[in-house]
């Protein structure tokens, strides 16, 4: 039986939509991303985050990265 794309490949729990905190440790500092919409599992946790969000996350990691920022927390609605 193949499992559909809500069951978690890991644990076989169900996932459902949800938001989780990103976060990329950069040499220069830190990015914090908060409430960002992915699919995490109700047994395990895992989160799956969709190919859109990703590059979006990318492109932030990626400006502060420029930018030197110590610490930077964001929502992602101030982000998006
Ligand atoms: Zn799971």
């Amino acid at each position: 039986m193949m499992p559909t794309s809500d069951t978690c490949p890991l644990c076989g729990g169900d996932k459902t939509s949800g938001h989780i905190t990103f976060t990329a440790d950069l040499d220069s500092g830190l990015v914090v991303v908060r409430k960002v919409p992915a699919k995490v599992c109700q047994q395990c946790g895992e989160n799956w985050i969709e190919h859109e969000i990703a590059k979006r996350l990318e492109k932030l990691v990626q400006d502060a990265r420029e930018k030197q920022t110590e610490v930077e927390i964001v929502q992602w609605h101030d982000a998006a």
